[in-house]
Parts: structure tokens; C-alpha cells; sequence
């Protein structure tokens, strides 16, 4: 390791970072861009290359991180994201890389992912409903994604862990639905509560729910039993109903902050470290490229900006949930 770990103020490690690898999605979910149309693909020149990603994930290893999520935008719209995810399990060290994704190109590309290196994937699926389905994701096919899941479980994804975003009046009466898909699949489906990131205060207030809606089915549905141990690095609790083979997680950024055991990095697609999901500050780690002494600085840097936990729980709380800056969650990745 490159001298001394990466432990911020408030005595986090820090041994995942999140890799945003572009903007550009070809779904345009409600809760994650501005309006319809904000998130289309264009071609961006800022985007990082895979030499790019390789420095800085050699650096990160050599800083003790050993956990690689990509993410976007929609990370399978980069036409070398197979190489990229080459390059990163190249580098000795890692133990995990991770990809988060809307499936609707994972049918051709499960195989080639897996081949390169990639261990397993997140995929968003926020409705069971095709009309819904198209809503939400303003044009999206259901069966695509679908089709997705079923070929990152062939191709050994695993465990293959679906993403649905919370939404008051639009998807919550499908909770129980999603929550039946674990009795008969080894997936994790995992609950999100909806951040208002981006400035969408107003529609945020309208579709908000606290997880535990999600908790009081789950226990008209089954017996719940908390599941300990790996599971629980991350931000999500999980369950299992009885009987049931998958796992049920609840994620709730909002109504039970996680950010005392926050142990991420992100950097975005333009490559700007982002050390806090609330906060606007961001440190430019593209100046550091190709010197390896400056991308350890800057590493360093970005977790001196780390914040206090309690404060930043506090200020959100205060600013009814909102993020501070300008980003949708297309531009951070989640
Ligand atoms: N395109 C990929 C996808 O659809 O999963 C990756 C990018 S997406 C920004 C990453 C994750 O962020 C998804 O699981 C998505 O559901 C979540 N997300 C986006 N906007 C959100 C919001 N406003 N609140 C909570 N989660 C959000």
C-alpha cells in the first residue's frame, strides 16, 4: 500500500469507490434527470478513457480500496466499457467489480462483461408493469430489462441484485409484487427511497415514501428474518421472507441516514472526485493524470473533504433531503 490508507476525518475507511464512466443514457428515468429529454445520448468528449481508468484505479488499489463499481448514466452505452473493465481486473488487488445498470443492453453484452472480468450486477427495475414500466422510464421496454436479468444470472452475475426506486402513487402498489419475486429467485431485490438530487423538490415531496412502507408488507406477506454478515457492508439491511430464496434490502438515504459508515468515493464521468453525495464539492482529478504522485494527492484531498456525518444527516434534514449543487443522479451515478 502507498503509505498510509485512505481514512478521513471522521475515522471512515475508504475502500469502494463508485466510477461514473459516462452521462449519457438511453432511458430517461422520472427521478433521475430533469425532464424529458435532459439525459439523451450525446457523444461527450469529457468522458475518462480506459488508460485513464486504469491509472486511477491502480492508485486507489495502491490506497487500499478493493471494491470498483461503474456506473452512469448508463454504463453499456460506452462502446469500450468491455476494455475498461479489462483494464481494472487487471489491476492485482481488486476483489470486487461491479457494474449498475438499466439491462436493456446486458442480453448482448451479459457474456462479454463477465468474460472481462466483471463479478456482478445492480439493475434498475422500478416496475413489473410494461405501460408503468415505459412511464417511468420515459420509453423504456420492460422485456428488455427482463431479458437482461435472465442473461446476467446465466452468465454467472451474481448475485444479481434489482434497484427500485420508491415512489409514492406511481410503483408503491407493486411493493408486493416485488417482494414475491424472492420467493421463487436468488435475487436481491433492494428498495430506494427517492433523493430529491438535481433541485425536483417539488415532485420529490409528491412521490416520496419512507421505507418502511416497504417493511409493513413484507411482514403481511411472510415471516421476515434479518440477514447478518457480507450483506451488511453496504448501505442496505437485508431480509429474507420465510421460505424464500432471494433477499429483500431496504435502502433509505433519507429516513435513516447511512453516512456515518460511509466507505465511498465517486468520481464522475468529467472526473471529478465527489467525496459526498449531498455536498457540491468536487476535486479535479484530471490535471493529475499520468503523474502518480499527484492522483495519490488528490485521492487525499477529495477525503479531506469528507464531511461530518452528523452534519451533513442534520443539513439535508434541514433542507428537506435536497442536494446541494446542480447534478442529477445521470451526472453522479447513483
Ligand atoms: N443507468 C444505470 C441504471 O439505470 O441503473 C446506472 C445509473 S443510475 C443513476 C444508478 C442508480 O441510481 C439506479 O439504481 C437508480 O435507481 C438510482 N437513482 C437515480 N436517481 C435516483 C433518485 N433520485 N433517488 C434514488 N435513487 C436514484
Amino acid at each position: 500500500m502507498t503509505g498510509e490508507g485512505l481514512v478521513d476525518t471522521y475515522n471512515r475507511v475508504i475502500n469502494y469507490l463508485r466510477l461514473s464512466v459516462t452521462d449519457r443514457c438511453n432511458l430517461n428515468c422520472f427521478y433521475c434527470g430533469a425532464a424529458p429529454g435532459q439525459c439523451v445520448a450525446e457523444p461527450s468528449r469529457q468522458e475518462l478513457t480506459v488508460e485513464d481508468y486504469r491509472q486511477v484505479c491502480e492508485v486507489a488499489v495502491a490506497l487500499g480500496i478493493d471494491r470498483i463499481r461503474l456506473t452512469g448514466g448508463e454504463p453499456l452505452l460506452r462502446t469500450d466499457i468491455v476494455q475498461i473493465i479489462d483494464a481494472i481486473a487487471g489491476i492485482n488487488g481488486i476483489k470486487d467489480i461491479s457494474l449498475t445498470t438499466n439491462g436493456m443492453l446486458l442480453e448482448e453484452m451479459a457474456s462479454a462483461l463477465a468474460a472481462a472480468g466483471l463479478k456482478r450486477v445492480n439493475i434498475s427495475l422500478d416496475s413489473l408493469s410494461e405501460e408503468n414500466f415505459r412511464q417511468i422510464t420515459r420509453g423504456g421496454r420492460l422485456a428488455g430489462t427482463l431479458k437482461g436479468i435472465e442473461r446476467a444470472l446465466r452468465a454467472g452475475l451474481v448475485p444479481v441484485k434489482l434497484n427500485v426506486v420508491l415512489l409514492k402513487g406511481i410503483n408503491d402498489h407493486e411493493i408486493e409484487q416485488f417482494i414475491r419475486l424472492t420467493f421463487n429467485q436468488d435475487l436481491h431485490v433492494r428498495f430506494i427511497e427517492y433523493m430529491p438530487a438535481g433541485g425536483q423538490q417539488e415532485k420529490w415531496a409528491e412521490h416520496f415514501l419512507a421505507i418502511t412502507r416497504v417493511m409493513e408488507i413484507a411482514c403481511s406477506v411472510a415471516p421476515l428474518q434479518k440477514v447478518e454478515g457480507e450483506h451488511g457492508v453496504g448501505p442496505a439491511q437485508y431480509y429474507t421472507l420465510k421460505g424464500a430464496v432471494g433477499k429483500i434490502g431496504l435502502i433509505s438515504p433519507l429516513s435513516r441516514h447511512f453516512c456515518a459508515c460511509c466507505n465511498r468515493l465517486r468520481v464522475t464521468a468529467d472526473g471529478k472526485f465527489k467525496p459526498c453525495l449531498f455536498l457540491e464539492d468536487e476535486v479535479d482529478l484530471r490535471p493529475a493524470l499520468g503523474n502518480r504522485e499527484k492522483l495519490i494527492e488528490k485521492f487525499r484531498e477529495a477525503v479531506t473533504l469528507r464531511a461530518d456525518p452528523q452534519r451533513v444527516a442534520c443539513d439535508a434534514g434541514e433542507r428537506g433531503g435536497q442536494f446541494q449543487g446542480k447534478r442529477f443522479m445521470s451526472q453522479i451515478g447513483g
